[in-house]
């Protein structure tokens, strides 16, 4: 049951592309106004109107991040509905990996949560809705990517800490936790890696990203409103 949005107004990182252009659809579909950032702004975003806004942020500058959060008080007033899920990833064992690429992707993935997250608590209306993109291999693991799992395992306790936080104004936050899903990130998976995947997932292909934005559309709903600090996979049962 998809719920109806109309009045609420969301947020979505990295939303030009891949999952969250889809999250974005999404919730716009369901009534919600929307705005969503990523770093560059498409020549057609999901939506366009007065009530849906695209702009450039990116989520490892405190500044743009800060001024972000203006855009959206002066444009829309507040929000409902946050979702962390600008990221980004690569492969690299651990040998070489460098520590510019693991602060690179740990400033992205996690702390870029922080910064949106910090920005925007003070527009969240009572009972909103966080939603952080994690990784259903941050629990089971996977080889060469450890920057990348090292963030999204994070955001559990990060997750976890928050809703203890905001739980008292009616606030949620919780982890959705994908298996491969088909976007850009993936198509530079190996071969390989991608057959064995499919193989292992019971439903036999990966993910499409209205599979996760299915989800969250229904943790940012009323449907969802006791479920708080929980990490829920999206894997097709692997
Ligand atoms: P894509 O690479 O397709 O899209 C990533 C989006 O994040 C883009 O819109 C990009 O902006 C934006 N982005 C990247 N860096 C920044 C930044 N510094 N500031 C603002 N926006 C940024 O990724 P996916 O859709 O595949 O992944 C989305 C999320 O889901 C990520 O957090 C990823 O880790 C997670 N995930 C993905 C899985 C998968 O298999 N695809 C599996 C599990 C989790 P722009 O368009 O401007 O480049």
């Amino acid at each position: 049951m998809t719920p109806d949005l109309t009045g609420r107004t969301a947020f979505v990182s990295g939303g030009f592309r891949g999952i969250g252009r889809a999250i974005t659809a999404a919730l716009a579909d369901a009534g919600a106004r929307t705005v969503s950032c990523g770093l560059t702004v498409p020549e057609h975003p999901v939506r366009s109107g007065d009530r849906h806004l695209a702009v450039r942020a990116d989520v490892t500058s405190e500044a743009e991040i800060t001024e972000l959060a203006g855009v959206i008080r002066e444009r829309f007033g507040g929000l409902d509905v946050v979702v962390c899920n600008a990221g980004i990833t690569e492969f690299s064992p651990i040998e070489q990996l460098t520590p510019q690429r693991w602060r690179a992707v740990l400033d992205t993935d996690l702390s870029g949560v922080f910064r949106v997250v910090r920005a925007l608590l003070p527009l969240l209306r009572n009972s909103a809705s966080v939603v952080l993109i994690g990784s259903r291999s941050a629990t089971s693991g996977m080889p060469a990517v450890p920057h990348y799992l090292a963030a999204k395992a994070a955001l559990t306790g990060f997750a976890r800490s928050l809703c203890r936080e905001v739980g008292d104004r009616g606030v949620r936050v919780n982890v959705v936790a994908p298996g491969a899903v088909e976007t850009d990130i993936t198509a530079i998976m190996p071969d390989a890696i991608r057959e064995r995947l499919v193989r292992e997932i019971p439903l036999g292909r990966l993910a499409v990203p209205a599979d996760v934005a299915g989800l969250v559309l229904f943790l940012a709903g009323p449907g969802a409103g006791f479920i708080n600090g929980e990490v829920i996979t999206v894997d097709g049962g692997i």
